[in-house]
């Protein structure tokens, strides 16, 4: 079953749903694949660590979706890594204020393709008879405020990637993963045990070279956002609003919806994990 669920996300992304639309290149290449347990403890963690009235567990998102309890022990989350393409993470690196319009429009209309996957994923479990949720296409998915991180949502694609065996943290929040951190995440939940992905790690920040004295994201930041002591939300988000918005407008003449991310390319962990990390 495994290798049934690699191959539909992999040729999922092969077709011609993976495309950025406004602009006539696919939005992603090939995807990587995690498999993590529902009652891996890590799920419980994030929810008392985050909020635990807020942050779900994977099978209150499954109550929720069906109306009826469901046990922990049954339920897998199938977690993926679409990397951005080497023509988008090239054209980026050569950016100081704002990613190019191809990072955009993976943004945006790759990250439809994301979404319509996840349904896709929801069809075929539900047509072999087994109850499946996306939380990212939930309408019960919300953002929140926190004291102590800012902004939180009730779950996070990163923090499942990471406990399904994908990747650790960078300094600049992002998820280093066996693709790189130039991705996006997605993840649905189902009420069917899948053979879990080994964890090749056991700190949350292991393939960070940032202890090694890299500095390369710091670096990249325009809004001085990432020190040595980590990401500084506010000051991204404060970014985000003031500046790319203005540059995608004045360089681009597009007004929709707009993102920074450089730290995500041209940094040693953009494409794969850095060298000598995590090859054990
Ligand atoms: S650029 Fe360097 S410090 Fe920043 S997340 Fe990547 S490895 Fe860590
Ligand atoms: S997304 Fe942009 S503003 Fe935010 S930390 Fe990364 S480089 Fe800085």
């Amino acid at each position: 079953m495994e290798e049934k669920i690699k191959a539909f996300i992999i040729n999922y992304m092969k077709s011609d749903k993976n495309t950025m639309k406004l602009i006539d290149k696919p939005a992603f290449s090939e995807p990587a694949v995690g498999f993590s347990h529902g009652d891996d403890e890590l799920y419980s963690f994030y929810k008392q660590h985050i909020d635990p009235d807020f942050y779900k567990l994977p099978s209150e998102w499954l109550e929720e979706a069906y109306g009826h309890p469901f046990s922990d022990k049954n339920i897998s989350v199938i977690s993926w890594v679409l990397p951005h393409t080497d023509d988008t993470k090239k054209l980026c690196r050569e950016q100081t204020d704002c990613p190019v319009m191809e990072w955009q429009m993976a943004r945006v209309y790759g990250e439809e393709c994301n979404k319509n996957l996840a349904k896709a994923l929801e069809g075929y479990f539900n047509e072999l008879g087994y109850e499946a949720v996306a939380p990212m296409c939930s309408d019960k998915f919300s953002w929140g405020d926190s004291e102590q991180f800012y902004l939180v949502s009730n779950w996070s694609e990163r923090h499942t990637a990471y406990i399904s065996g994908l990747g650790t943290f960078g300094l600049c929040d992002g998820l280093i993963s066996v693709k790189g951190k130039a991705v996006r995440y997605g993840s649905i939940i189902v009420n069917y045990r899948l053979e879990k992905t080994k964890r090749n790690y056991s700190r949350y920040n292991e393939y960070c070279m940032s202890k090694d004295g890299c500095t390369a994201c710091i670096r990249r930041c325009p809004a001085d956002a990432i020190t040595s002591a980590g990401h500084d939300k506010k000051k991204c988000v404060q970014y985000h609003k003031e500046v790319i918005a203005k540059v995608c407008h004045d360089r681009y003449g597009y007004d929709g919806y707009s993102v920074c991310g450089l730290c995500q390319t041209g940094v040693p962990c953009e494409s794969n994990i850095p060298e000598g990390i995590g090859q054990r």
